[in-house]
């Protein structure tokens, strides 16, 4: 047992990866200074363990990291290839590496004390928090913690699907890879019977390139499943395997569900990334909500507010996206088609907005009668009975009083 005296801080990140990266810069970049800030995670993230692919304007914080950009991207199903112009927004892809040396240098700059230990629980008395590490590491006494570790939401969802994929990074000796324009979403791959499936191309050069098949459904493949999906992708693309060498793999499971995601579940702890409800169901788009996010915590921490972020999505996305997954789940909606409309009834431009939850009332009805009617009618009605249902199901027994709450 650790007795030494707790660490006092005024700010602990519990989780070290995306979301907690992205605040570490934007507190730096905001010229935070005199905060005692302590990040706690098992593991110090370094090197590129994902890749993220996001839309947004071009000129912001994160340009001169990016690995590749795109102001147009194309969107294929087995009709035909849909070549969208994204401006005045692009399509940018921006890998792990850059963003962990970011953080890590804004750490240096920042003065934060690192404890690599697991957070077994945290404890919120409404004045601090105090932060149960395992190892050897201090105890951390907190005024406030923005807690990113990954956990499911608080209860499963009406619709519990993943994004699941696998992706190689390809090299090849000639050019075979058009750098002007990245691939989206290509439906063209077989689908499965539950779910969606696409590939998409993130080329980086005209000889590299990530190339990853993707699933949106209830369960994730086996390994040779991901490798024979991914196989076949690629040569649907025309690529020669024999010409080609994979030089990274890169493999992740995403939820899409409407479970509730929890970002406030006591008064000084702040959830956030996946686990703050940061991925969007309909999407499995997470990085410009953590994003976002950063940004108005460390505004808020230079402004000498408490770090509390907007939440990822209004209530109303978050209650589209659950009858969309309704219809795609349902089978009354198919995902090529579902996508395809959209992209084809709407600029590419609203289309992104709406899924980064940046669209007025008015944009929303145009994106979404964009849709199949009739499946949309029923999905709507379904979860309208399912929420009913929940409502008049006997609540749980009621939280116990006078201690404070344990956050596991
Ligand atoms: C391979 C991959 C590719 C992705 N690509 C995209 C993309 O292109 N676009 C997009 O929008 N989203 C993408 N996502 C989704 C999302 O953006 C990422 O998962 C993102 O890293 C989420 O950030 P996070 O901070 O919530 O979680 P993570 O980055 O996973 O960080 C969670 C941290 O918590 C730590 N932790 C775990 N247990 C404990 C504990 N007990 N105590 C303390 N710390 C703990 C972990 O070690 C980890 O460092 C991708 C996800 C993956 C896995």
């Amino acid at each position: 047992m650790n007795t030494a005296a707790p660490l006092d801080v005024d700010l602990a990140l519990v989780g070290g990866g995306g979301a907690a990266s992205l605040v570490l810069a934007a507190l730096d970049r905001h010229g935070v200074r005199g905060l005692r800030v302590a990040v706690i995670d098992p593991v110090h993230r370094r090197g590129q363990d994902r890749t993220w692919a996001f839309w947004g304007h071009p000129g912001g914080d994160l340009d001169p990291l990016l690995a590749a950009s795109w102001c147009q991207v194309e969107v294929a199903t087995s009709a035909g290839r849909r070549v969208l112009d994204l401006a005045p927004l692009r399509y940018a892809m921006l890998r792990s590496g850059p963003v962990y040396d970011r953080a890590a240098e804004a750490e240096r700059r920042l003065g934060v004390r690192r404890i690599v230990a697991p957070v077994d629980a945290l404890h919120d008395d409404g004045g601090h928090v105090t932060v149960h590490a395992g190892g050897d590491g201090p105890a951390v006494r907190a005024s406030w913690v923005l807690d990113s570790r990954p956990r499911p939401p608080r209860r499963p969802g009406r619709t519990n699907w993943l994004q699941h994929f696998r992706g190689w990074w390809l090299e090849s000796g000639v050019p075979v890879f058009d750098p002007a324009r990245a691939v989206l979403m290509d439906f063209r791959t077989p689908q499965p019977a539950r779910g969606v499936s696409f590939g998409y191309v993130l080329p980086v050069s005209d000889r590299y390139a990530l190339v990853e098949y993707t699933e949106f459904g209830p369960r994730p493949l086996t390994d040779a499943g991901y490798d024979a999906a991914l196989a076949g992708y690629r040569d649907l693309l025309g690529l020669d395997p024999t010409r080609l060498r994979v030089r990274e793999v890169e493999n992740g499971v995403i939820p899409m569900t409407d479970g509730p995601f929890e970002a406030r579940p006591s008064p000084r702890v702040v959830r956030l990334g996946t686990a703050g409800g940061a991925t969007r169901p309909s999407t499995g788009f997470t990085f410009s909500a953590m994003h976002r996010q950063a940004e108005q915590i460390a505004r808020a921490l230079a402004a000498g507010r408490p770090p509390v972020p907007a939440p990822a999505y209004p209530p109303r996305h978050r209650w589209m996206d659950a009858v969309a997954l309704r219809a795609l789940d349902g089978g009354g909606v198919g995902g090529p088609d579902f996508f395809d409309r959209l992209f084809d009834r709407n600029p590419a431009e609203r289309v992104l907005r709406f899924l980064d939850g940046a669209t007025t009332p008015a944009e929303e009805l145009a994106v979404m009668g964009s849709t199949r009617l009739l499946p949309m009618v029923v999905a709507t009605g379904g979860d309208a009975v399912a929420r009913l249902r929940d409502r008049l199901r006997p609540a749980g027994p009621p939280p116990r009083t006078g201690e404070p709450p344990e956050i596991r």
